[in-house]
């Protein structure tokens, strides 16, 4: 369990006042690939930005703010260079653009024709594209788009996420040319933060976090935090993520670079690390990962005396029944320990369990039951939180049980699974030899999360 305690953060809280701490704050740090130097004038902005003008404005708004309080603004470059080659195109003055999408029942012909070109023209530059890309069987939702200029006619075709189909027809000429274009990845990385007033979702999206983004940062916690029950108003969360977009300014994916929650004053941190071996996944700061390993055994000093079965005969009932847990055999009073953070969802008598006690773990999809207990630990109650290795109740043999032993079960989304064979994702930690390129590689992003969230300058 992560302790990292950082006071400077605890004490920044502390000082912004009441009205800015509640406020959910954004703000976007824009990465550009390198794009060709561009000869004609620049983008008057935001009227030729059709696309990417709304996208932009806020990110754009919020760089200039941030500005002022850190380096954001010395990472990042003009956003002016976000021209793409088509846009440049239509950077011309004398040039002229249209577009098309394809309707359900619409053809590559149809969708040309009404781009101003005769069916003649229309077969000619499916033929010219041919050798590059058969446009007979594009489907509806596809677009082509149209753009006259002094160069000549220049037609485009986004195939997919990677790839462009550019025709051209050079002024006096008559044979359309044809290729495929790689298409630009075009990478921003935001900064989110805010407080929970009511839930996390109504919160994150306060703080302009998509959806995915939420869901996300809930798997990266789930096995520290229990986002269902141990939500607080005032915990607080800080998230850095880059989101990929293609040069349509569609998002492709977004995925969290490192974030903070810190929930019931207590706080955790998360990193993204892309291992050397290529595995990528969340850290600590420490190098510790996020997903937490299970205590092998919920007891210590004992045999298995009975393995998960889906056929045996019971011992006591006579006839054949799966044998849906693994039996540990230890004397009576032996102390069981829970096998994970969770929370008490049942403790009480339950027919030939016995004395058992449930505990949905913070993962939220696994639950454990401790079954035949002679007795129940401290403060084990329903809705008590547990922490790995906590003492839940001792071994005994209530219930159907012919001897002292505990019955343990594993389920996981409500089934029953082998707790012996079960594959849990492997928890290891950064490796030694590779702890300093680890440290070296997320201390920038956690760096940032350091820092109190930037302030609106009116907050
Ligand atoms: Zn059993």
């Amino acid at each position: 369990m992560p302790k990292n305690f950082n006071h400077d953060f605890s004490d920044s809280a502390a000082n912004r006042n009441g009205n800015a701490r509640k406020r959910a704050k954004k703000r976007s740090r824009l990465n550009f690939p390198a794009l060709p130097k561009l000869s004609l004038p620049r983008l008057p902005r935001p009227g030729l930005f059709p696309v990417f003008g709304a996208l932009i404005g806020f990110a754009c708004i919020m760089l200039f703010i941030s500005t002022g309080s850190d380096d954001v603004s010395a990472r990042s470059q003009p956003h002016e260079e976000w021209i793409t080659p088509e846009l440049s195109l239509a950077a011309d003055g004398s040039s002229q653009t249209t577009q098309t999408t394809l309707q359900s029942g619409d053809n590559a012909i149809s969708a040309l024709m009404r781009l101003g070109f005769d069916r003649k023209t229309s077969h000619n530059i499916i033929s010219a594209a041919n050798s590059s890309y058969k446009l007979r069987n594009i489907r509806a939702g596809k677009s082509f788009k149209r753009v006259n200029s002094r160069h000549g006619i220049d037609l485009f075709y986004n195939i997919d996420a990677g790839q462009r189909l550019h025709l051209s027809l050079p002024s006096g000429e008559k044979t359309w040319q044809s290729k495929l274009v790689k298409r630009q990845v075009f990478t921003r990385q935001h900064m989110s933060s805010g407080s929970i007033e009511d839930s996390l979702f109504s919160s994150a999206a306060r703080a302009g976090m998509d959806q995915r983004t939420t869901m996300n940062l809930v798997d990266i916690f789930a096995w520290d935090i229990d986002f269902a029950r141990d939500m607080r108003r005032g915990d607080s969360f800080q998230v850095i993520y880059e989101e990929r977009f293609d040069d349509d300014g569609r998002t492709l994916e977004s995925s969290i670079l490192a974030a903070k929650f810190v929930n019931q004053g207590q706080e955790f941190m998360a990193v993204r690390y892309e291992q050397s071996n290529g595995k990528v996944d969340y850290f600590d700061p420490d190098g510790k990962s996020m997903r937490k390993a299970y205590l092998k055994a919920p007891v210590k000093f004992s045999r298995i005396s009975s393995r998960f079965k889906l056929k045996r005969k019971h011992p006591v009932l006579g006839y054949t029944r799966a044998h849906r847990g693994v039996d540990y055999a230890s004397p009576s009073g032996t102390p069981v320990h829970a096998i994970g953070d969770a929370h008490v969802s049942f403790v009480g008598w339950k027919g030939g369990y016995g004395r058992i006690v449930q505990l949905r773990h913070n993962n939220r999809n696994h639950t454990t039951f401790y079954a035949h207990l002679r007795s129940y630990g401290k403060g084990i109650k329903k809705g008590a939180r547990i922490r790995q290795g906590q003492v839940i109740g001792y071994v005994g043999m209530s219930g159907l049980a012919t001897g002292p032993h505990l019955h343990f079960e594993f389920r996981s989304r409500g089934r029953a699974v082998n707790p012996l064979t079960v594959k849990h994702p492997p928890a290891k930690p950064i490796e030694k030899a590779e702890k300093q390129r680890f440290l070296q590689q997320t201390a920038p992003l956690l760096g940032d999360l350091k820092q109190p969230p930037i302030q609106y300058a009116w907050g």
